[in-house]
């Protein structure tokens, strides 16, 4: 296990002014009535909402000790997963280590999982059987998969949320493609984004060696996403000869096939794997006293991201349900749990765990939306965003791009764009 590094004194700077935030009028509690607001922030989780909290709070001149928990070594750019699987991109420009990451910043990291806070000491337990005390506690353990209870998903079903998944996944397509039997299936069950980005990227991969069916229990693909995006969706979709089934519910996942139920009633499908992308699950460490949860379990946190009735222990990104939330649009819809919504709320999360040290009022999350980009297959992708629209390889590079500047950590961003220029070829 690594030790924490040594940290810096706490002794904030005043913050600058944050985009993504505005003040409240609920002020936040004074310091000097806060006796364990001194004591260092623990961020419970590294993804975006995380790791971005740390980097935002390392960037301070003299910010307060800072430790991060998580138990995996690397960090996961999820958007570029798929580029992944497709070899269009190399595993340390999406998943950089964190001790590389975090390396001269003043964050402690520590591989380990929390599983118990005992929010009034101020005390939590790892699975690696340390105890640590917390002066304000970040909960961003984001989600998992979801099996809804329906039998044989845990057993039978492939993932798409890790490194193990896409070597798993790429183990699977070098078989297939050896073995080209016909009438060869694999099935991605959920049209929602990663069930649609994936079925092209796999597609692309199989090269007509197993047929893709695009498993949707609802009335359409992607239903959230802006009508440009689906309608590339669907074109590239069709293109690539993926058989998208709406309205089919998957009912139980064998070995080697899938029971449905269909508009026309129940059907088994011979498939050769299930890779499941539907639904998110939430499970948060145990929190003593239980903090409020919403139906799907997510950590109720109020607009300034402060869990309720815990003034020192926040939450943000997959994990949190912030009260009231409204993406601000004119059809205001919850949400939704996205890297960019949880990029963002890093950013205004830092900027109040230092104001509640100093007793200043805390500045509510407001969201804004950047725009939409889907990948479509390998070289291809579609996107909506500052008024306009664009699909096709231009929106690849250019989707690659944004994300370039989304990366963790400047050093980190160069050296990717260092190594894209370099395979570049005019
Ligand atoms: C394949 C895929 C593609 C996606 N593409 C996009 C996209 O294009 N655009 C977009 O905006 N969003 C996308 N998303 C969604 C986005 O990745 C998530 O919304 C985002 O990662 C949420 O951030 P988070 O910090 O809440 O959780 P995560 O990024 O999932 O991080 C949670 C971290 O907590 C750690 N953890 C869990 N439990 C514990 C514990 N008990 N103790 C310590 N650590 C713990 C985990 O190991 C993990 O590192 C995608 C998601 C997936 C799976």
């Amino acid at each position: 296990m690594r030790e924490p590094e040594a940290m810096t004194r706490t002794d904030p700077q005043p913050p600058e002014e944050q985009p993504g935030g505005s003040p409240s009028t609920a002020a936040g509690p004074a310091a000097s009535d806060d006796p364990g607001v001194g004591g260092p922030i623990v961020i419970v989780g590294g993804g975006f909402g995380g790791l971005y909290t740390a980097l935002a709070l390392s960037q301070q001149r003299r910010h307060p000790p800072l430790l991060l928990i998580e138990p995996q070594d690397c960090f996961l750019f999820l958007p570029l997963l798929y580029e992944l699987l497709s070899d269009e991109l190399r595993r340390w420009e999406i998943a950089p280590r964190y001790d590389a990451l975090l390396a001269g910043l003043g964050v402690a990291w520590l591989q380990d999982r929390v599983v118990e806070i005992d929010a009034a000491q101020r005390l939590l337990h790892t699975a690696g059987g340390r105890q640590l005390h917390f002066g304000q506690l970040v909960l961003a353990t984001g989600a998992r998969m979801h099996s809804f209870g329906i039998p044989g998903v845990v057993e039978h079903c492939l993932g798409f949320r890790s490194l193990a998944d896409v070597e798993r996944l790429q183990t699977l397509v070098r078989h297939l493609r050896l073995q080209r039997r016909p009438l060869q299936r694999l099935a991605v069950v959920g049209a929602g984004p990663s069930g649609v980005e994936l079925s092209c990227k796999l597609a692309d991969l199989l090269d007509g060696a197993a047929v893709v069916e695009l498993i949707e229990q609802g009335p359409m693909a992607l239903p959230q996403a802006r009508a440009f995006n689906r309608e590339q969706a669907l074109l590239a979709l069709q293109r690539r000869d993926v058989r998208l089934r709406c309205g089919c519910r998957v009912l139980e996942v064998g070995a080697d096939h899938l029971d449905l139920h269909t508009a026309s009633g129940a059907e088994r499908l011979a498939v050769e794997a299930v890779v499941w992308t539907a639904g998110l699950d939430f499970a948060p460490p145990a929190i003593r006293p239980q903090p409020e949860r919403d139906p799907r379990g997510r950590l109720l946190v109020d607009a300034e991201l402060r869990l309720q009735g815990h003034s020192h222990l926040f939450a943000l990104g997959d994990i949190a349900a912030v009260d009231g939330d409204r993406d601000g649009s004119e059809t205001s819809s919850p949400l939704p749990a996205t890297a960019q919504v949880a990029f963002q709320q890093a950013t205004c999360l830092a900027d109040n765990l230092l104001r509640a040290r100093r007793g200043e009022p805390l500045v509510r999350f407001r969201f804004q939306d950047l725009g939409e980009m889907i990948s479509l297959g390998k070289g291809e992708a579609s996107l909506v965003g500052g008024g306009f629209t664009l699909a096709g390889p231009a929106a690849f590079q250019l989707r690659r791009l944004a994300y370039l500047s989304r990366l963790p950590g400047r050093s980190h961003q160069l050296r990717v764009a260092a190594g894209w220029l370099a395979d570049w070829q005019p």
